[in-house]
């Protein structure tokens, strides 16, 4: 079992009197800042002119361009979007970066895939919460937090993992449990997470299951309750208890179709090119379609995202959930940020 730390385990001191600049104030930007400054830490948030930086203002914060905030803070935390980061880190960031500063991240996609390449006598280190934003922030409100990832990717001052530690514990999330990773370990299964099962295998299973439904002559509006709405309400389950607790709350026949139809949909083929996406992952073939993605504008991606708006599964979804004002909306900041 890997190892778990928690508040107790956890010295913070080595973070006191350093001040810790939170760059972006986004999902996790406003968490972050906001849980460390009730934590104690000193903070200060560097941003652009603009959304962000007019919330962070009223937030009470101490708000300066990134250039700035980088120059006079210790330890800085990148919280922009991931395909922001390498031309801000180098306009921005990297020149403030003197022997002796922390950089950090939330996420190890842009160190691993070397989109970033920090100077050697910097500690770099990620504290990755396993939740967006806004449930960082809520948690840690009402006393509780989020579990997160922490990883070193280089120790020069040989407090690294310390610090890492540190933040971790002062944005709330060692009151749940931190577990200690690897920049790669963190990348890949992240990826891989979102492409095959929590983003992209749920969508595309969604859909096939709705669009077999109505081709067959059923009511979309019968096909979106089944094959969409009600994933909630399982998902819960699953989330409380595993599968062996969801399958205790369904019906016996639920459980026996799940038993003989369920490895007929998701079987050996699908594993395997499970294990092709995570090879794209692995040989940076997807970081690196993505990153060329951006630089072109998002020819593709923009046209996928059309095409998906007007699926027949969202034109009668949008229908249904006006006369279901209990489904919204509570959750639906957090859902966006956290398909992320
Ligand atoms: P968001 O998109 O929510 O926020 C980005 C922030 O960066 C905004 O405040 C934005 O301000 C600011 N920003 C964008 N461009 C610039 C710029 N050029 N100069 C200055 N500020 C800029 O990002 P997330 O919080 O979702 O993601 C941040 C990091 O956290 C990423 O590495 C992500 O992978 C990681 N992460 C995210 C999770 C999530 O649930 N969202 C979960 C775990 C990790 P403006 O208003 O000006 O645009
Ligand atoms: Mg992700
Ligand atoms: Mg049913």
């Amino acid at each position: 079992m890997a190892k778990v730390y928690y508040n107790g385990d956890i010295n913070e001191a080595v973070l006191k009197g350093r001040k810790v600049a939170v760059i972006g104030y986004g999902s996790q930007g406003h968490a972050h800042a906001q849980n460390l400054r009730d934590s104690g830490f000193e903070v200060v948030v560097g941003l652009r002119q603009g959304k962000s930086w007019n919330s962070a203002v009223e937030d009470g914060f101490d708000v300066k361009t990134v250039h700035e905030a980088s120059a006079e803070a210790d330890v800085i935390m990148v919280l922009l979007p991931d395909e922001m980061q390498p031309q801000v880190y180098k306009n921005e960031i990297e020149p403030n970066l003197q022997a002796g500063k922390a950089l950090v991240f939330a996420h190890g996609f842009n160190v691993h895939f070397n989109q970033i390449v920090p100077p050697h006598d910097v500690d770099v280190f990620l504290v990755a919460p396993k939740g967006p934003g806004h449930l960082v922030r809520r948690t840690f409100e009402e006393g509780a937090g989020v579990p997160a990832l922490i990883g070193v990717y280089q120790d020069v001052s040989g407090t690294a993992k310390d610090l890492a530690l540190a933040y971790a514990k002062g944005v709330g999330a060692a009151r749940a449990g931190v577990l200690e990773t690897s920049f790669k370990e963190e990348t890949e299964t992240d990826l891989f997470g979102e492409q095959a099962v929590l983003c992209g295998g749920l969508t595309s299973l969604v859909k096939a299951g709705f669009e077999t439904l109505t081709e067959a002559g059923y009511q979309p509006e019968v096909a979106y309750f089944e094959c969409l709405h009600e994933l909630k309400l399982i998902v819960d389950l699953m989330y409380e208890d595993g599968l062996a607790g969801m399958r205790y709350s369904i019906s016996d026949t639920a459980q026996w179709g799940d038993f003989v139809s369920g490895p007929r949909v998701v079987d050996e083929d699908t594993k395997k090119r499970m294990k092709d996406i995570l090879t794209d992952i692995q040989d940076g073939k997807f970081a690196k379609g993505w990153i060329l993605e951006n630089q072109l504008n998002r020819p593709e991606f923009h046209a996928i995202n059309e095409r998906e708006k007007n699926h027949p599964i969202e034109v009668v979804g949008k229908e249904l959930r006006a006369m279901m004002p209990f489904v919204k909306k509570q959750t639906k900041k957090e859902v966006v940020a956290s398909a992320k």
